[in-house]
């Protein structure tokens, strides 16, 4: 996917650290998704994966929809172009103003996390004189294993309880000022076993099924909260799409035959799987320095950045993401690092006894799985470093391919 000449190039010209994404990675992405599923999905980007404008903006050629979670987000998804009509409004603590800001702009949907959301909702629409489509968003109770992130069967503050639907559903659709266009699942995520993504797809389709049956509904859209992961440590190995599409297809195409499904569109919802392995992170070593035995290289960036690869972004255990030397690459592993940030903490650490070839001072190192969840979900300003650059390399644009879409910009005081 990156070449490694490619990636000293951009270290070079935009410095370091930096975050590094290649566009081409995406569109392929997008297309072993269309390919395995025969086109059955339409695709839903998730901002929060990376937010960032510059992809916000190409994402408009390469997915259907926009899935959004903040007023901010829905200001990032205009200024990218994105029609209302094509973004959703999921999160659990839309404000009011949020609510009313939705209904304004007309968007596509807001899925309704709760009875109370969705008569909040209604009552602001009533008073602007207004009508907004919803889908609900369920919280199913069973999900297979396998799931790094798991929210089905427990308390949970997205989505209804399975268990408490029928009740809410006779009261949301009761409502004047809201039309329900159909339902959202997303109750886990980072899964890398095709077996239980595909059966946790049919428990949607069993779910989506009895609730709209039961309450007599033919829904425009039916979103299916994909939970596809990517393989960040050592020995993961990718999702086999194939496997999950040749399970899932023909209960897709079972569902179709239903007349009330016949128009709906089915859509998978994902963040990581399409952004997440297109992002390299690019740091520099400062120095060397060996401690007790142990060699420590400290790195320009760290857990500001890069919360994930440093073991605080939801995990219990520190795994390394895989890391790689971008210098010299023709050296054999065969020394070990603390691969640390620049951070007075002792939890600013993106690799744990970490084996590469030698390193020196000015050497260059690259993390894999990068794209997702990085600068903007890490404590950016702790400690007060400048931001990290962000590149975009898109080689299906004619010319230049290289681009500075920095977001942040170092802090001028
Ligand atoms: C976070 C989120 C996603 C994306 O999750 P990934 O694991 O990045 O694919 C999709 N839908 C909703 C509602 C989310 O909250």
């Amino acid at each position: 996917m990156h070449s490694l000449p490619l990636l000293l190039k951009v270290a070079e010209r935009f410095g370091t650290p930096c975050f590094v994404y290649f566009l081409d990675e995406v569109a392929r992405r997008v297309n072993l998704l269309q390919t395995a599923f025969g086109e059955r999905f339409q695709l839903s980007y998730a901002v929060k994966s990376n937010p960032n404008p510059a992809i916000l903006e190409r994402m408009r050629a390469l997915v259907d929809n926009l899935d959004i979670s903040s007023a901010g987000e829905l200001r990032l998804a205009l200024a990218g172009g994105w029609a209302p009509s094509r973004i959703g409004f999921t999160g659990p603590g839309k404000r009011l103003g949020e609510l009313k800001t939705a209904i304004e702009h007309g968007l596509g949907e807001v899925i309704i996390e709760s009875l109370d959301e969705a008569e909040d909702l209604n009552a602001i629409a009533k008073d602007m004189g207004r009508q907004q489509s919803i889908l609900v968003r369920i919280s199913p109770r069973k999900i297979p294993k396998g799931f790094g992130v798991n929210m089905a069967g427990k308390p949970s503050q997205f989505g209804i309880d399975e268990e408490s639907l029928d009740a809410a559903l006779e009261k949301i659709k009761s409502l004047q000022h809201l039309e329900l266009k159909g339902f959202h699942i997303y109750s886990g995520t980072q899964c890398l076993d095709a077996v239980s993504i595909a059966e946790n797809y049919e428990i949607f389709i069993d779910v989506f099924g009895r609730a709209t049956r039961a309450h007599d509904i033919t829904p425009q859209r039916l979103v299916f909260g994909a939970g596809l992961g990517i393989p960040y440590y050592e020995g993961n190995k990718a999702v086999d799409l194939q496997e999950v599409a040749k399970r899932i297809n023909p209960a897709l195409d079972a569902l179709r035959s239903e007349p009330r499904f016949a128009d709906t569109d089915f859509v998978l919802e994902l963040g990581r799987y399409l952004i997440g392995e297109a992002g390299i992170y690019v740091t520099r070593v400062i120095r060397i320095k060996d401690s007790r035995e142990i060699s420590i290289a400290i790195c320009d960036g760290g857990m500001n950045h890069h919360l994930g690869a440093c073991g605080h972004l939801g995990s219990v255990l520190h795994r390394n993401y895989r890391i790689f030397k971008l210098s010299d690459s023709g050296q054999e592993p065969s020394y070990s690092y603390e691969l640390v940030g620049p951070l007075c903490t002792t939890i600013d650490t993106l690799g744990h006894n970490i084996k590469l070839p030698m390193l020196k001072a000015g050497d260059l190192i690259g993390i894999h799985c990068s794209g997702a969840y990085g600068i903007t979900a890490s404590p950016l300003h702790f400690i007060s470093h400048d931001p990290p650059k962000e590149v975009l390399v898109d080689t299906l644009a004619d010319g230049s391919n290289l681009e500075d879409v920095s977001q942040f910009s170092p802090r001028v005081i």
